[in-house]
């Protein structure tokens, strides 16, 4: 008892090692209220140690590792929760990694935008209120020649919205075999319930024929034909769907628009890259009214969802109070614009869009990016056995389900170390690396990593080596 008096009486005061001038950097770049909290918690520790009796070596109490503990502390409270990772998956539209990349140009209009006044809703012309809608509609319609779009928060945002402005209370045909469900609880028999449109299922799993939704016209109310890419699975073998081009003469017969929710929106055709996804401008050429996408899978922009058509159905859903809800902000508007800006150019577009660039990147490419990261950390290190390797990458992001793009990887192993223990550590760095396994190898897929980042990932494997060698010892 007397014992743990004495060491009570030993602890520091919060304002003793304050003065630590070990700790003066920090206030540099933290408030002064989270210094103070990291050492509060480290000197809380260290007296609840004392209570339970735990026994103290004779270094004194407050030592080098308490101020470890608290440098270490302050940076786990200044850093952000949402943070920069390197995607070394080799998957492209990565949903958990945030999807797609901004380019460039994107993300300096995302700045621009973002410090002044614009003119979200306002004609400098006319010196007037303006639309917010205009300011991607006119670049949408040049690029897709469509008569008319709206963009808003996501696809299923989109969906939504179009059930709910236009098959209100109408039954919506759609084909048993397209009733997907998206990752993350978008299944469109709910989002179907939700814009209070009633569902009407048609045909089989693997076959569904036009006659199908013609007999559920005549048999109900109708008010939209709805076909749905179903671009995260596919059904081979013994099938049959109705065409875009039989449901539009059908629609057009009885007047119900015909709605293609194709989700991936890919806007240049890259079937020589082995994709063999519809564009949107196909899509619309083969007759579907209204064409909703996502703005963040291999439109390779941001967060969106954007629907583009007739005039007149894009006019319900702009004035219906849902577009309201659902309407963008000038941060993504800004992003939008100048990802669809660079379509103008499909050239352009497949190198200054990262989404598109690692897509067409050339095995010769990812070959180099290896090469350069396995002499970046031999030369640091000896830890690690390092090798390239051709692997597959993946688009992601519930696009092209059953397609792997060739790549190349830098495989990683290291003797006494597993590769679960490489992988952990190589999320723990700073940056996190995001790398998977295969087998007893750590691979770093060069897909989706830019050159930039190469010095990164040594960095943290030399880290891990580092710490290693810190404990054998
Ligand atoms: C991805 C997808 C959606 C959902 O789009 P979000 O932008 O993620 O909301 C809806 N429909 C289809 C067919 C999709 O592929």
């Amino acid at each position: 008892m007397d014992n743990k008096q004495e060491l009570l009486k030993q602890l520091p005061k919060i304002d003793e090692v304050l003065k630590d001038q070990r700790l003066f950097v920090f206030f540099e770049d933290n408030p002064r209220e989270l210094v103070v909290e990291a050492v509060r918690e480290e000197i809380d520790g260290l007296r609840s140690r004392i209570l339970s009796g735990e026994p103290f070596s004779d270094g004194g109490l407050f030592r080098e590792e308490s101020m470890d503990r608290i440098k270490n502390k302050i940076k786990e409270k200044s850093a952000n929760s949402l943070r920069r990772v390197i995607n070394a998956t080799g998957t492209i539209v990565h949903t958990n990694l945030g999807r797609a990349n901004l380019s460039e140009s994107a993300c300096r209009r995302v700045a621009e935008i973002a410090a002044s006044y614009s003119t979200l809703e306002y004609d400098v012309a006319r010196g007037k209120r303006g639309s917010r809608h205009d300011h991607i509609e006119k670049m949408i319609r040049r690029l897709t020649g469509a008569e008319a779009a709206i963009a808003v928060n996501n696809n299923a945002a989109a969906v939504l919205l179009c059930l709910s402005a236009l098959a209100k209370n109408k039954d919506v045909i759609v084909s048993r075999g397209e009733l997907v469900e998206i990752g993350g609880s978008f299944r469109i028999p709910e989002i179907m319930e939700q814009g209070g449109a009633k569902l009407r299922e048609v045909g089989t799993t693997n076959k569904t024929k036009v006659a199908d939704y013609r007999k559920a016209i005549e048999d109900g109310e109708a008010g939209m034909l709805l076909k749905v890419h179903t671009s995260n699975y596919k059904i081979i073998g013994f099938t049959a769907e109705a065409s875009l081009e039989e449901l539009k003469e059908l629609g057009k017969e009885h007047g119900i628009p015909v709605v293609h929710d194709l989700g991936s929106g890919l806007m240049i055709g890259l079937a020589e890259f082995g994709i063999d996804e519809p564009t949107v401008k196909a899509s619309l050429d083969a007759g579907a009214d209204l064409v909703l996408f996502s703005g963040d899978k291999l439109l390779g922009g941001p967060q969106a969802g954007i629907v583009v058509g007739k005039k007149e159905y894009v006019d319900r859903m702009k004035h219906h109070p849902l577009a309201r809800a659902l309407r963008l902000d000038k941060l993504t508007l800004a992003a939008l614009e100048a990802t669809f800006r660079e379509y103008i150019d499909p050239e352009r577009a497949k190198s200054n869009i990262p989404v598109l660039s690692m897509i067409t990147s050339s095995q010769e490419e990812m070959q180099r990016k290896a090469e350069s990261l396995k002499d970046m950390i031999l030369a640091r290190t000896d830890r690690f056995l390092v090798s390239i390797e051709e692997t597959e990458g993946q688009i992601g992001g519930g696009s092209t389900p059953n397609l792997f793009l060739p790549g190349v990887s830098v495989s990683i192993k290291a003797d006494g170390m597993s590769p679960d223990h490489i992988e952990r550590s190589l999320r723990a760095a700073d940056p996190p690396v995001i790398s998977r396994i295969n087998k007893d190898n750590v691979l770093l897929d060069m897909r989706t990593v830019y050159v930039s980042e190469l010095p990164e990932i040594a960095s943290a494997l030399l880290g891990i080596s580092e710490k290693k060698g810190e404990s054998h010892a």
